[in-house]
């Protein structure tokens, strides 16, 4: 298939090395309720994960979860609840939303705090090769001395320095020897939790959860690593930085896969902001298919505006396509029917276009509907259990 790559700008062929394929997405922070923009990013991956294996290939899938770091932190102060509490609850939430989304769950579901304990050898060998330095109990990797830091995300030092600031990084921190410097470990601060380590006790930072995380689990180099569009800057380039220095090996990744983000009311839909649409509320309304499929009708790498009559209007033409499932599934495929199934998997063969996939799909299901034949019937449940419907076959 053709995937197109962040770090190249451009679709590439993607050459699996074997026959399996690794794979590593981040996962949720869980300090909030399961959102759209994270439904999106998740159905995304699934349907990637599916279509590979229906290619023949044995995905090995892995998902962090970053229970330990600044939001998740601030949210239970603000609550005056236990971190873990917290953490504990919404990771059994947004578990149960996907679960319901039919979102198969990955091979490997990581939490950070479980993962701690890997992170200081690689922090060490950072150190040792003058990577990182230590400063008054925190660590920091020297993000200037490695060559083309950040240029995954084409942006300028300043527009660099800005994204940093936006996840709480400072450039300004006194501690930092240049500002563009992040933290591999945090030196412990007061009501935080800590785990003991060679410079003293703290926490990691967000990024070396990731790559000691896919590391550890998927080794030195891995084929596929995706999220949210909104990572690419800072945390997938410092997870690029800091894996490459301490493996010695490069690229880190060979595909770079990014989902863009869902927007409302004119804005990225943000806890910040207050302008969500949760999973949870959705789903009642529309069940679980109705709601796939309408974030299947837009390019996974588009940002896209969440609109209640758009998902209503989606669910409306979800409903004629379910209503055409019903029936005898006996019989060969027709003509008809075996164009439009070769022009839903070419469409998924060409950068995952699940909107062209879903455009033959629902012209399928109107010849099945019309015509009554069993085996284009047969052909539109295979395709929609391809893409992750719980109607499918
Ligand atoms: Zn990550």
């Amino acid at each position: 298939m053709r995937l197109y790559n962040t770090m190249s700008r451009a679709k590439e062929v993607f050459e699996p090395r074997g026959d399996s394929v690794t794979m590593y997405v981040c996962g949720v922070t869980p300090y909030d309720t399961t959102h759209l923009g994270h439904a999106r990013t998740y159905v995304a991956f699934d349907v990637l994960q599916r279509y590979l294996t229906f290619l023949g290939l044995t995905v090995r899938y892995v998902q962090n979860v970053t229970d330990v770091d600044d939001p998740l932190l601030a949210r239970a102060k603000e609550l005056g609840t236990d971190y873990r509490a917290l953490a504990e609850q919404h990771i059994r939430s947004f578990l149960v939303d996907l679960e319901e989304l039919n979102v198969h769950r990955p091979a490997v579901y990581v939490r950070a705090t479980e993962a701690v304990p890997h992170m200081l050898p690689i922090i060490r060998t950072l150190i040792e090769s003058q990577m990182a330095y230590v400063n008054d109990g925190n660590v920091y990797f020297r993000a200037s001395r490695f060559p083309g830091f950040g240029a995954m995300a084409r942006l300028d030092r300043a527009g660099m320095l800005e994204a940093l600031r936006d996840i709480g990084e400072s450039p300004d921190d006194p501690g930092k020897e240049e500002p563009l410097d992040f933290r591999l470990w945090q030196a412990a601060r007061p009501g935080e939790p800590t785990w003991e380590s060679p410079w003293g006790p703290g926490r990691p930072g967000w990024h070396i959860e990731c790559s000691t995380m896919a590391l550890r689990h998927l080794g030195t180099q891995i084929d596929i690593h995706g999220g949210g569009a909104d990572l690419i800057f800072p945390h997938h380039c410092c997870e690029i930085a800091q894996s490459e220095s301490a493996t010695g090996r490069s690229p880190f990744v060979r595909y770079w896969a990014h989902v863009g983000l869902v927007a409302m009311d004119g804005e990225k839909m943000s806890k910040s902001r207050g302008n969500l649409a949760f999973v949870r509320d959705l789903l009642p309304i529309h069940g679980a298919d109705a709601v796939r499929h309408y974030l299947l009708g837009y390019p996974y790498r588009e940002p896209f505006e969440y609109f209640e009559w758009d998902l209503a209007a989606a669910a409306g033409r979800w409903e004629r396509i379910r209503a055409a499932c019903e029936g005898p599934t006996d019989g060969s495929l027709t003509g008809n029917g075996r164009r439009l199934r070769d022009g839903a998997l070419a469409a998924l063969d060409d950068d995952l276009s699940t909107p062209l996939a879903v455009a033959s799909i629902s012209e399928l299901s109107e010849v099945v509907r019309r015509d009554q034949m069993g085996g284009d019937r047969a052909a539109l449940r295979e395709l929609l259990g391809l893409l992750g419907f719980r109607i499918g076959a």
